[in-house]
């Protein structure tokens, strides 16, 4: 039967849906609604039906859930990047531990227990990297902000509380400093303007601050004077750069960077490993998590001292670095060149020698690797959202490894992946939830793989 639009039912959410949206089910049928909590009792308001399943939102709530808490964000909504701020933060972590424990039963079909979710070990301010969009708000003065949910219309908010104040300061700082000496926003529809992005990141241990402006062209007005001002009033800045996109994309930065001030990056460590932080490299916005889900990744890796380590998707090297004392030789495998760059430099700067980086596609080089004879005993895959390609682990099967770590973004992607390693002779052990992404509907894990026999 269709549920007509705009009509009202009651409901009473069950659970939650790993886009972040509460489920509840009026005559059998699935009803997803954003913004409310299991336990929550409402009346609500039927805006699609799609056959199976209908989308409504709240009309009326009649009896929150205790797991319901009131956002302490005005612009929660209209933003959507905190789905899960209305919910008290046992909730979210439960909610994030049964996302993983679904993902491997229903897409993977399989029975690999689930370990209890490492929880962030803060639940605000933990990112150590904010992208904010610059426009102009209607009455012509230059915001930056987030974009509200499927859409490209700025909401500006001067305090986002997923990262640290000054990071939110220094973006207002850049957006008064525009407006006082008549730079322009870019404007995506027009392909017209300079700045695209505030692009900032701030290293969790060092405090370093990355300050980057993604613009549409190669120079920026008053730049020295942008960079003195920033500088005086934020000292923790360590390095300015402009970053050249001029594409009509919405790829954030483009290939080129050229510095204004300072070297360039930011330096840090993450579990041990010193980091440098340009803008074009992968690195974990949650260092505290990270260090947390890298620790459980280097467990399920037991490595035994004669071992070759192969890292796949390695970015700047960070896991795989973090082993390296552990195995006789590491091998890193990734695509971005500025991020292989990196972690060459940082396995130079730990004075690691048994390391080898290569910049290619996983699957490329790891079908090469098989070819040349290479047979690691441990590989770590950490793939994109998107999971690993079929030729990517077709060539590690081919490989042999005694083990397989899967560090993942996506346990839909991740269940998928396990589920055809278990099919060719790797038994998924144990899986190993965690949250690096608090408020928001994203949750890694790290899965514990064993060759059989
Ligand atoms: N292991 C790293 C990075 C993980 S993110 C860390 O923990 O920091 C995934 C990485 O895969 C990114 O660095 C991305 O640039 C890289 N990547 C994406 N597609 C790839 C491909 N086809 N081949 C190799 N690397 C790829």
């Amino acid at each position: 039967m269709p549920i007509h639009k705009n009509s009202i039912i009651p409901l009473t959410i069950e659970s939650l849906s790993s886009d972040g949206s509460g489920v509840a089910h009026y005559e059998g049928k699935a009803v997803f609604v954003p913004a409310t909590a299991p336990g929550d009792v409402l009346n609500a308001r039927i805006v699609k039906d799609m056959g199976r399943y209908s989308f409504a939102i709240v009309e009326e709530m009649l009896q929150p859930s205790p797991a319901h808490i009131e956002p302490d964000c005005p612009v929660c909504k209209p933003c959507g990047g905190c789905c899960f701020r209305h919910l008290n933060y046992e909730t979210e972590a439960r909610a994030k531990q049964s996302f993983v424990e679904d993902a491997f039963r229903r897409i993977g079909g399989l029975d690999t227990p689930v370990l209890p979710i490492l929880p962030s070990p803060l639940e605000e301010r933990y990112r150590n990297k904010v992208q904010f969009p610059v426009g102009l708000d209607a009455e012509g003065h230059v915001i930056a902000g987030f974009y509200a949910g499927r859409t490209h219309r700025i909401v500006p908010y001067a305090d986002c509380k997923l990262q640290p104040s000054e990071l939110n300061q220094i973006a207002a700082f850049v957006c008064e400093f525009m407006e006082a000496h008549g730079i322009a926003p870019y404007q995506e529809e027009k392909h017209t303007g300079l700045v695209r992005h505030i692009f900032l990141r701030k290293g969790w241990h060092s405090g370093e601050i990355l300050v980057c402006l993604v613009v549409n062209g190669r120079k920026l007005p008053h730049a020295q004077e942008l960079c003195a001002a920033l500088t005086e009033q934020f000292p923790v800045i360590r390095s300015i750069v402009l970053n050249v996109n001029r594409q009509k994309t919405n790829v954030i930065t483009g290939l080129e960077s050229i510095s204004l001030y300072g070297p360039g990056y930011i330096e840090d460590t993450l579990c041990g490993v010193p980091v440098r932080l340009g803008p074009l490299s992968f690195y974990q916005v949650n260092t505290p998590a990270a260090e947390q889900l890298y620790g459980v990744a280097r467990q399920f890796a037991q490595l035994e001292p004669g071992d070759t380590l192969l890292d796949l998707y390695c970015g700047m090297g960070t896991i795989g670095l973090s082993m390296a004392a552990d195995c006789k030789e590491l091998i890193g495998v990734e695509i971005i060149p500025e991020a292989v760059e990196s972690a060459k430099l940082n396995a130079a700067a730990m004075g690691v020698e048994n390391a080898r980086f290569f910049c290619a596609d996983a699957g490329k080089a790891a079908a090469k690797l098989a070819d040349e004879g290479l047979r690691p005993d441990v590989v770590c895959l950490d793939p994109p959202r998107k999971g690993c390609d079929e030729a990517t682990l077709n060539a590690v099967i081919a490989m042999g490894p005694r083990r397989i770590v899967m560090v993942s973004c996506n346990p839909a992607t991740a269940a998928r992946d396990c589920r055809y390693l278990a099919d060719r002779g790797y038994r998924p052990l144990r899986a190993q939830p965690a949250d690096l992404f608090p408020r928001t509907k994203h949750c890694e894990c790290v899965i514990e793989l064993v060759r059989e026999n």
